[in-house]
């Protein structure tokens, strides 16, 4: 891993390593890629609030500082959009050298924080999005979002196998 720039680099050389300094940013950023899961997360490029208190400690700088951000995503059940707004705490110590595993380290005097923002997203987001905590999901038999047409009614059962070729042609259409 090797840092040099970018929103999410911080300086810390001000700090002076000397414990109890402190510095404190308050920054809009454009999110990074791979900021969530693959059926949620916050877009790439867009704005993140972020405040952010370094701290230099005995053995690193502690940042401290909340995340606000909106993420995106699909509901698990009938794949309409979901978007929620996401405020996210974090707190981690960067050691000034030896990291062991699962610890973080400066590189220099730069203090990346995306990993920590990332952890802290992904926690953040619901496993399973839902457009409506009683979401019924699709028709099984032609993929109508049940939520819009609860009391929608097949004729004639349709083979299931059809019923899976519409909806992957319906798919493909979109
Ligand atoms: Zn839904
Ligand atoms: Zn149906």
């Amino acid at each position: 891993m090797s840092v040099s720039s970018g929103p999410l680099v911080f300086d810390t050389q001000a700090l002076g390593r000397r414990p109890g300094t402190e510095k404190t940013y308050t920054r809009t950023i454009e999110a990074p890629t791979g900021l969530g899961l693959d059926v949620f997360g916050v877009p790439e490029g867009s704005p993140i609030e972020l405040e952010l208190r370094l701290e230099a400690v005995m053995d690193g700088v502690l940042a401290t500082g909340t995340a606000s951000a909106h993420a995106v995503g699909e509901c698990v059940r009938c794949l309409d959009d979901v978007e929620e707004d996401l405020d996210v705490d974090f707190q981690e110590l960067y050691l000034y050298d030896d990291p062991g595993e699962d610890e973080l380290a400066l590189e220099g005097d730069l203090l990346d924080l995306e990993p920590v923002l990332t952890d802290a997203v992904v926690l953040a987001l619901p496993h399973n999005p839902l457009c409506d905590p009683e979401c019924p999901g699709l028709c099984p038999e032609c993929g109508a979002r049940l939520a819009d047409d609860p009391d929608h009614t097949h004729g004639e059962a349709i083979d299931p196998r059809w019923a899976t070729l519409t909806r992957l042609t319906e798919q493909t259409e979109e």
